[in-house]
């Protein structure tokens, strides 16, 4: 397969943080009106807004990446794709086991809503889907490629849940074989001190939590990204 453009990191509805009206669909919708070639919707911790993703992707012409963004017990955040939704959602509803359960009130988070192919609210989460899962980020990437998807770590160059922030760098013992970042010159600086690994593809996407910003940045997977074997 040639190289493919998209964005690979966009939050729903279904994550507290993002808005409301940024259904799957119109997340989807977005990306395809702006000339992806694939799209990636990635909640926290949470698959359930991929089956409307999938559904509006088939009717756009568009290719779903199914993914799911977990906040790891370090609280470092970790992309994992999928071949199908069908596993995404195996793998969020472990996750959800993990999810600490504790009261959570929409008001102070944001709502968590399900939605589906004609953007109708379904249901919503009752745990808090940002919260840290009790699986570390070797535990997860573990579990992740069990599944036979592909764990990316998500702005590895981040202030926040990132490498960077929380392990000041690249784990010795990692094994991930391409990486996310979010401030592409200063991602570059820390590859050259050795702080991410040299070699290795980047994927930069916009981690949209709004419409305006579904598709402002994405990515190009090359020739040999082990994401294409999931399309
Ligand atoms: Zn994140
Ligand atoms: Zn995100």
């Amino acid at each position: 397969m040639s190289a493919l453009r998209g964005d690979l990191h966009i939050h729903t509805c279904l994550s507290p943080c993002a808005d409301d009206d940024l259904t799957p669909v119109s997340a989807v919708g977005l990306a395809k009106l702006a000339g992806a070639d694939v799209v990636a919707v990635t909640d926290h911790n949470s698959a359930r807004s991929l089956p409307a993703a999938k559904a509006a992707a088939d009717a756009y012409g568009i290719l779903l990446l199914p993914g799911v963004e977990v906040n790891c017990a370090e609280e470092i955040h970790l992309l994992c794709y999928f071949r199908d939704v069908d596993t995404a959602l195996r793998f969020g509803g472990a996750l959800y086991d993990a999810l600490p359960d504790f009261p959570y009130d929409p008001a102070i988070w944001g709502r968590q809503l399900v939605t589906d192919e004609n953007e109708a609210v379904t249901g919503e989460v009752e745990k808090l889907l940002t919260g840290a899962v009790t699986l570390t980020l070797a535990e997860t990437a573990r579990l992740c490629r069990s599944m036979g998807g592909v764990p990316v770590p998500a702005h590895a160059d981040a202030d926040s849940y990132s490498l960077f922030s929380v392990l000041g760098g690249w784990p010795m013992d990692a094994d991930f074989d391409l990486f996310e970042v979010k401030f592409p010159d200063r991602a570059e600086k820390l590859i050259r001190a050795g702080i991410l690994p040299d070699g290795k593809p980047v994927l930069t996407n916009s981690d949209a939590h709004t419409l305006d910003a579904v598709a402002s940045r994405m990515s190009t997977l090359e020739d040999g990204n082990p994401l294409l074997a999931l399309l």
